[in-house]
């Protein structure tokens, strides 16, 4: 299987992204892989799912409750967590209390690029990697950004062991 097969294949799963203190360094790797349509599939066709904190508006709201009534699915987060919850805000929860709440219900969780892993270029004023914030195994591809092959490798195996 080559490299854009196995990302429409990973798109067809329900995959729930988010974008908490982040540049979108990591979707932009995904969305520039040169894949035939995956503009399409990643934002419209595949279950997945996109919530950024930069995005914080009503239409993004209405999908984080449907999100947080939904089950089955793999957590990928992408940035960094701030230690100061007033840095990152989204439908009225906390990044920590996003990050909880949808971490009961994932799979699997799966922090891309070097600011989920361990805060990245931010740790300095504050941010933290995932695995800072929940007690829970989190699979890890680090990089600024992260390499989208390396990331599609991972939610691949990920996927394979059944989340
Ligand atoms: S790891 Fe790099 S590319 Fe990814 S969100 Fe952080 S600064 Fe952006």
């Amino acid at each position: 299987m080559d490299y854009c097969e196995a990302l429409k294949e990973i798109l067809k799963h329900n995959i729930v992204w988010i974008e908490a203190q982040s540049c979108s360094g990591e979707t932009v790797m995904i969305l520039k892989s040169g894949c035939e349509g995956i503009d399409e599939l990643f934002f419209h066709s595949s279950p997945v799912k996109l919530i950024s904190i930069i995005a914080e508006e009503k239409a993004g709201k209405e999908m984080l409750n449907d999100i947080l009534n939904s089950d089955n699915y793999i957590l990928v987060v992408e940035g960094a967590i701030p230690k100061n919850d007033e840095l990152c805000n989204f439908g009225g929860l906390t990044c920590k209390e996003l990050l909880t709440r949808l971490s009961e219900k994932a799979l699997a969780i799966v922090a891309v690029g070097s600011c989920a892993v361990n805060g990245g270029i931010i740790r300095e004023v504050g941010g933290l990697g995932v695995s800072e914030v929940l007690n829970k195994k989190v699979y890890e591809v680090p990089g600024c950004p992260a390499s989208d092959k390396t990331m599609v490798a991972m939610l691949y195996s990920v996927l394979q062991k059944g989340g």
